[in-house]
């Protein structure tokens, strides 16, 4: 198969072309505009492969996305191109509207214009995958968990922006029959996270001895995925998935975030004792609340298990001490990163988010 990446510089894009590339036969172009959360050194283990190819372009340049979508033919596109810092659609929302929506607009009216001039086999065979968030279902209470028919309730800007991107692909399928899948996936960590997000923000903290910023007390609860186990959930569903039809993904692994930030600082403790004693946990400080900050969020992926058969295989406990190991390893992905971090931070945006 042809698979075209959009988003493919960034954290989970990144590891899905690495698995692509790694465990299957697939050719790739990963398409990305390499935004600052875009890094190529991301795909260093992979770039050499006769089977890669990268074309550096913006999801919403129209005749950038019609060339690279002309050339390469693929048989599925998965978009994964995306503001994603839901912080910086606080601070900056325009940027999240215009790649969010008017990008996945360009690229859905791309696909069809290419999808429509495929014979008929080919046009059946086709996929537009959508990677989207479980954000789009807004917060929950104690109890429950989003189904693929919770009704859509966005709270934040980053996470209205996915929700009008998932409407526009459902419609697309709907209006054109445009053979498309959306996934809403759960929260994400891994390798090449990118520094700003939470679990890798504790990393970088906590071995460089400063606080750990916490918001809130810490009770809000989200449900974790290790990102090796979402991108096989991903070919899972443009490989057998039914077109039209929409799967959540989910490590069924609901954790507060003190309780993340507590069990890091434990793993830490133990794979890198502080040079000084003590604990890590002793850095956790709590910092005021982002606004309009979600409670609660807990996947239901009863479809996803039964209809194609993915599980995840990892814990939440060994995912992490495998990021953790990763990060003590690669200094040299994530320094520059945190470097340029702290100017954008003195220059006035929020360096802290769970995902
Ligand atoms: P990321 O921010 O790490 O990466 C985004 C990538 O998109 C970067 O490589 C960036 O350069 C590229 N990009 C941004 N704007 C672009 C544009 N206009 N044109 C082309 N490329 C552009 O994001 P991520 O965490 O890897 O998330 C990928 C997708 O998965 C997003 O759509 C996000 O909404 C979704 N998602 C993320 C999570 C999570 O926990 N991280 C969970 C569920 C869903």
């Amino acid at each position: 198969m042809r698979i075209l990446v959009t988003g493919g510089a960034g954290f989970i894009g990144s590891a899905l072309v690495r698995h692509l590339i790694r465990s299957t036969g697939h050719e790739v172009l990963n398409l990305d505009a390499l935004t600052y959360a875009g890094t190529l050194t991301a795909l260093a283990p992979i770039a050499d492969d006769p089977r890669y190819r990268f074309v550096h372009a913006d999801v919403c340049d129209a005749a950038a996305v019609g060339a690279a979508i002309h050339d390469f033919r693929p048989d599925v596109i998965t978009h994964l191109a995306a503001e994603s810092h839901v912080d910086r659609s606080i601070d900056g929302p325009g940027a999240f509207v215009q790649t969010n929506v008017v990008g996945t607009f360009t690229m859905l009216t791309a696909a069809r214009a290419y999808w429509q001039g495929l014979s008929q086999t080919d046009r059946a065979a086709f996929r537009f995958h959508h990677i989207s968030t479980d954000e789009v279902f807004g917060s929950l209470g104690p109890t429950g968990a989003f189904t693929e028919e919770t009704p859509y309730d966005p709270r934040s800007p980053y996470s209205a922006s996915k929700a009008a991107s998932d409407h526009l692909v459902s419609a697309w399928g709907h209006t054109y029959d445009l053979p498309v899948l959306v996934t809403n996936c759960s929260n994400n960590y891994g390798p090449y996270h990118f520094p700003e997000k939470m679990i890798p923000l504790m990393i970088v903290k906590a071995m460089a001895g400063e606080a750990l910023p916490v918001y809130g007390r810490g009770e809000n609860v989200r449900d974790w995925l290790f990102v090796e186990d979402h991108v096989r959930a991903l070919q899972a569903v443009f490989e057998r998935g039914v077109p039209g039809r929409r799967y959540n993904i989910g490590g069924s692994a609901e954790r507060r975030n003190i309780d993340v930030v507590e069990t890091l600082c434990a793993t830490l403790d133990r794979l890198r004792p502080r040079e000084k004693g003590g604990s890590y946990a002793e850095q956790i400080g709590f910092v005021a609340d982002r606004p309009g900050h979600d409670q609660r969020y807990a996947i239901d992926a009863t479809r996803i298990r039964a209809e194609l058969g993915w599980v995840p295989q990892e814990s939440f406990e060994s995912g992490l001490e495998m990021t953790i190991r990763w990060y003590l390893d690669n200094a040299a992905w994530w320094q520059p990163l945190v470097d340029r971090q702290a100017a954008d931070v003195r220059r006035g945006l929020n360096g802290q988010m769970e995902r």
